[in-house]
């Protein structure tokens, strides 16, 4: 007999070639069998998707080659995974093999039948030797006796039946809830995983330990696995294949998670629900959070078969200050919302402090009442923390008498002076120089920094503090934290350590600072230059910056304790040009559900998200006109498309940065009042962008993509 398996490879996005590709089988190969076959003169990897006796019609034995292999001892991909896939792939508009096939190890292609079956061996004997975890254990051991607000929700969320939104303060104990419920899955079934999502492991690596302590006595040492970009080809392999094979029952992963096989899945934790890094911004441009809650309900319905008390297949996603997306949801009831306002310890959330910069003397890059409370704080052995979002030294370097920037020749942005090794530096093509000497286009030797960067704030806050005192009689010491001081591997572990130790009084950083680190002793947190969101004209900016004030001010007095022990309340300190932004009056009573409510309003009076439905048609090309080319010729190729009258098709524009690496970018807005319309326009457009990218007036285009409900627009 002959079996016409039809195989998904990785085909690059929108090359045209359809959904799967047919070969010819002796033997029946189980959908999600990997595989290896012949394309071109090459043999790649590939997915089994169906494998019916029949060929497609017209296609004879002739046209078809045979498969070349099937990768021995590794288990199908389950059904589950595979409809995960296909959805992604639909509803991201891109190929089938593009999304399955990114969602493996790339080690795995390169891996002979015997270095394969020899990994595999590796794990089988890991898992043996693993503890039995059918072993009833001491469910007290490492954990906290919940709270009665923690005790609550985990009851409730083991109860629901939707996904459960878990609305909990920074520091109300989201982290041990999850920990028990984990805990609680592992223990409801011996075959049971459970996914934990964080936006970025490397910034948290107290979480991994957390997850490890608690875990790994109980359920041995290969229990937890990580997968995350970071990772080595070598290392992601072998993590996929140990919760591919079951026997790792926890991944803890950034969003390319999302997509792991996880045949045994139960829960699904996205931590920090709103972290724009969910979604993904090349490729497949899909939201990981989005994924995990479609992915739950896939495997429940595969579970509900097993009967009315049949198990299901959880997610919770936990938030001090959801998306907006996430809240709608809730208020909606289509999600479950939790809350847990109180924070453990009963420490209070910070008191807002809003310097209004107007008043402030000119020039002044910290207002003296700030650096006043900073000094006070230092002498009496509490920790400060100075948020600003842009690293280097400058942003820009300029000569005062010519005019000159530090632009960067291949971008339409300045490259940004960096002082410690004297270089300029775009941040983003990478474009990196010495620092000249004097101005290159006039010669002047005095060419001066243009605004403050993350370096040169360390350096002004040392001199500012240079005479205040910690209690031991020492100097005050500030050290910076920012994707610059961390690129060596370790140093972000060793300079989280200076601070949990105390050595040092005042961190400065980017963003990076404000996300989830439990330090215990700060008590002050400010954010010098939090404005600059509010005038970006992406509609998303004002929730992006409550969302960060409100995780930077979760930095400050989480140890109750020491807070009353000092004698002194923590402070969230924000620098402001516009005080009578309603955010701050939200901002100031802690009340993420009237910013949230506010902003919804407005959401929903201008059609915006979630009110309104959108994806962007992006294109780069060698010239800003073809891009733009592109773009319009698209758009009049869909007038008559089905649909098209519940669209709206905005005019083609160029992107705020709109070169990069000398390619000129351009997009165009699709808008349409429902999820499904969009849906169907879009699928009824794809061949028509892929004819269009052959007229002569879209000559010098490079690529396109679509991006569904984007984040930036
Ligand atoms: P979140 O994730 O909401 O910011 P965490 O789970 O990190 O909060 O909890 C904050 C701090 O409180 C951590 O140091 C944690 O160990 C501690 N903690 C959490 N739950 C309890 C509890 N029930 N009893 C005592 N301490 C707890
Ligand atoms: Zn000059
Ligand atoms: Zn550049």
């Amino acid at each position: 007999m002959v079996f016409w398996p039809g195989v998904v490879v990785a085909t690059p996005a929108h090359s045209g070639v359809g959904a799967t590709l047919t070969y010819r089988s002796e033997l029946f190969l189980t959908p999600g069998t990997l595989v290896r076959v012949p394309l071109g003169a090459r043999e790649v990897l590939g997915v089994v998707w169906e494998c019916p006796t029949e060929p497609p019609e017209g296609l004879t034995e002739a046209q078809t080659k045979p498969v070349a292999g099937v990768l021995e001892g590794l288990p199908p991909l389950n059904a589950r995974w595979q409809q995960l896939v296909r959805f992604a792939a639909q509803y991201y508009q891109r190929s089938l093999g593009e999304v399955a096939l990114a969602a493996l190890p790339p080690q795995l292609r390169d891996l002979s039948a015997e270095q394969l079956a020899r990994r595999l061996k590796k794990k089988k004997k890991q898992k043996e030797a693993g503890v039995d975890a059918t072993t009833p254990v001491d469910t007290g051991t490492g954990g906290h006796d919940l709270s009665d607000e923690q005790a609550e929700a985990l009851q409730a969320l083991e109860a629901a039946q939707t996904p459960v939104l878990l609305y909990g303060a920074t520091g109300s104990g989201k982290t041990e809830v999850y920990l028990q419920a984990t805990l609680h899955v592992l223990q409801s079934h011996a075959e049971a995983q459970v996914l934990v999502m964080v936006p970025e492991i490397n910034l948290t690596p107290q979480l991994e330990a957390r997850f490890r302590e608690r875990f790994e006595p109980l359920f041995g040492a290969g229990a937890l696995v990580c997968l995350h970009s970071g990772m080595t080809p070598a290392q992601r392999l072998s993590g996929w294949l140990a919760a591919h094979t079951g026997q790792a029952r926890i991944v803890l992963g950034t969003r390319m998670a999302v997509l792991a096989s996880l045949p045994g899945l139960r829960l699904i934790v996205v931590d920090e629900e709103h972290d724009p890094s969910y979604k993904s911004q090349e490729g497949a441009r899909y939201s990981a959070r989005d994924l995990a809650v479609y992915r739950a309900k896939v495997e429940t319905e595969a579970l509900a078969v097993e009967g009315v008390h049949a198990p299901r297949c959880r997610v919770v996603l936990g938030s001090a200050t959801p998306s907006l997306e996430t809240w709608h949801a809730a208020d909606q009831g289509r999600y479950l919302r939790l809350a847990m306002p109180a924070r453990i310890g009963g420490g209070a959330l910070p008191r807002l402090r809003l310097v209004d910069m107007n008043h402030q003397p000119k020039g002044a890059v910290l207002a003296p009442p700030l650096v006043a409370a900073m000094s006070e704080r230092i002498a009496r052995g509490e920790q400060c923390m100075v948020l600003l979002n842009r690293r280097g030294y400058a942003p820009v370097l300029a000569c005062h008498d010519c005019g000159w920037k530090s632009a960067c020749p291949h971008c339409s942005a300045f490259r940004v002076f960096h002082k410690l090794d004297r270089t300029l530096r775009c941040h983003h093509c990478g474009f990196t120089e010495r620092v000249p000497r004097a101005c290159p286009d006039c010669g002047n030797l005095d060419i001066a920094p243009v605004g403050r960067g993350t370096e040169q704030l360390e350096e002004h806050l040392a001199s500012l503090l240079v005479d205040v005192k910690r209690p031991d009689g020492g100097p005050a010491r500030v050290a910076r934290m920012d994707a610059d001081s961390t690129r060596l591997k370790g140093s972000l572990e060793q300079q989280l350590a200076t601070m949990h130790s105390g050595e040092v009084d005042v961190l400065v950083g980017t963003q990076m600072i404000a996300k989830g680190h439990d330090f215990r002793r700060i008590t002050l947190v400010a954010a010098i230059n939090a404005d600059s969101g509010l005038f970006a004209s992406d509609y998303r900016a004002p929730e992006r910056l409550f969302a960060l004030l409100m995780q930077a001010g979760g930095r400050a007095g989480r140890d109750a304790a020491f807070v009353t022990e000092q004698g002194s309340a923590s402070e969230l300190w924000v620098q402001t040009w516009t005080p009578a932004h309603p955010l701050f009056a939200a901002l100031r009573q802690h009340d993420f559900p009237a910013f949230a409510a506010q902003q919804l309003e407005e959401r929903e009076g201008a059609g915006m998200p979630p009110y309104g439905y959108q994806a962007l048609l992006r294109a780069d090309a060698r010239t800003q006109q073809a891009a733009q080319a592109y773009l319009n010729a698209a758009a009049q190729a869909a007038e008559g498309l089905p649909h098209r009258d519940a669209i709206t098709l905005y005019p083609a524009v160029p992107l705020t940065i709109q070169r990069v690496a000398n390619v000129e970018r351009a997009q165009l807005l699709v808008e349409a009042t429902s999820r499904g319309a969009l849906q169907r326009f879009l699928n009824a457009w794809q061949p028509l962008l892929l004819a269009c990218r052959s007229l002569p007036e879209a000559r010098g285009l490079v690529r396109f993509a679509v991006d569904v409900d984007p984040l930036v627009i």
